[in-house]
């Protein structure tokens, strides 16, 4: 390696899952270089949240970062932990900071049949990660008035629309969104499917909001035009545009192996959908796009906390470390293609071709027990699924 990969350790037994990572599958293969950040929540704790800021501002640096999972704070949390303070989402942070887009990705094997028969292939959810019902505010109208929408420009402008006249009780709701985050919405999109060579969907309900919803078509359109039409024109890539309804109905009917870009709540909602139909939240990959070509791999489930507390106990768990050991494989094999380190991508994709061979030979942690098809399963903790997986890279590796 040359340039570091910015290494964001985190919390519970993905913490765990991460060192018996790096220890049986990296640190004896890869001349392994990264600038380490400890946001596990003590550190984080101790250090007023700063280290996930400076750890932003690495992946920002050095352009490729991996993620353990890490704990977002609740009260319960406060007290566990004894906290000074409940610390913000990291990934909410580290969003903020990288503005991004988050897509996330089914890792399929053959044993395991998604709900839907005729997904053959992948398909990706790319959810705007900004605004909306998620920067909302909220009234409760409990008495007969009248509702109005206002807009006081800088220039003096005023604007103003009733939004409903209340016979008598009901609810309202405020949101908003920036052409400035749409537009880096739009880039991230275009950029990672040409990336990865597949068409992008684009799905938005414009026909009923007709300038709210209207202006991420219009932007994406723009975009499309001016910076990516070429590029996908010789890429023989398909941008298209459909109403979300519409879109929901091709992506059932689909082969799949497309990118679907959706609105925030939309992504939400969609890519429960997509990951559950695929099998599971601990066989998906996820990573964070920004607008100008940063990387940020993670898991896209949590810390796994129930199975940390049985680890306390003493207990060998049988928790699935493929989503980490995926975002490590996505980070290696990126900052392969940036430093030009073709061994590294290559150990990538044989890291990864080993996972495939162990779960292909049925050997898996729990969760996937129930879903293989078609071969002897054999549910091991997960400790022996990561020796298993280092005896077949060992082989590939020859
Ligand atoms: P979770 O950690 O994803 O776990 C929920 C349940 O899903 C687990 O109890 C387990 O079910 C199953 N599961 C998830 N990942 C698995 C894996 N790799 N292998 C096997 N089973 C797996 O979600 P959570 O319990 O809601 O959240 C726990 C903590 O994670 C919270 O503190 C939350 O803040 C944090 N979190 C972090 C991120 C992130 O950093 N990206 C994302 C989500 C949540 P069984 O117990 O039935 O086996
Ligand atoms: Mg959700």
């Amino acid at each position: 390696m040359t340039t570091p990969l910015v290494e964001m350790d985190g919390d519970e037994m993905t913490r765990i899952l991460w060192k018996m990572i790096k220890d049986e599958l990296l640190l004896p293969f890869v001349d392994l270089k990264t600038e380490y950040y400890d946001l596990g929540l003590p550190h984080r704790d101790e250090t007023a949240d700063q280290v996930t800021i400076d750890s932003a501002e690495a992946a920002k640096r050095l352009g490729v970062a991996v993620k353990c999972a890490t704990i977002t704070p609740n009260l319960k949390r406060m007290d566990e932990y004894k906290l000074h303070e409940m610390w913000k989402s990291p990934n909410g942070t580290i969003r903020s900071i990288l503005d991004g887009t988050v897509f996330r990705t089914p890792i399929t094997i053959p044993s395991i049949k998604p709900v839907v028969k005729n997904w053959e292939k992948p398909i990706t959810i790319a959810r705007h990660a900004y605004g909306d019902v998620y920067k909302s505010v909220e009234l409760r109208a409990d008495e007969p008035g009248v509702a109005k929408l206002v807009f006081d420009g800088e220039s003096g402008k005023h604007e103003e629309v009733v939004i409903h006249n209340f016979k008598g009780a009901g609810v309202l709701q405020g949101m908003h969104n920036v052409d400035k985050s749409i537009r880096s919405f739009a880039h991230s999109c275009f950029k990672f499917s040409l990336d990865t060579k597949q068409d992008l969907w684009f799905s938005t309900k414009d026909t009923i909001s007709k300038k709210y919803d209207a202006q991420f078509r219009i932007i994406f359109e723009e975009v499309f035009e001016q910076d990516y039409k070429a590029k996908f024109e010789e890429l023989g890539l398909e941008y298209f545009y459909t109403l979300i309804d519409d879109a929901v109905a091709r992506v059932i009917r689909s082969k799949g192996g497309y990118i679907w870009a959706c609105k925030n709540y939309d992504g939400d909602v969609m890519s429960d959908m997509v990951s559950t139909a695929f099998g599971s939240l601990a066989m998906m990959t996820s990573v964070l796009v920004s607008p100008d070509g940063k990387y940020e791999y993670e898991a896209a489930h949590g810390t796994v906390t129930r199975h940390y507390y049985r680890y306390l106990e003493g207990e060998q768990t049988s928790t699935n470390p493929m989503a980490t050991i995926f975002a490590w494989t996505g980070a290696l094999r990126k900052r392969g293609e940036m430093d030009n380190l073709a061994d590294l991508q290559n150990f990538a994709d044989q890291l990864e071709g080993a996972c495939f061979d162990t779960l292909n030979e049925g050997i898996c942690t729990k969760d996937l027990a129930n879903l293989m098809e078609g071969v002897e399963v054999k549910s091991v903790t997960s400790a022996d699924f990561i020796a298993a997986i280092r005896e077949r890279l060992e082989k590939r590796l020859g």
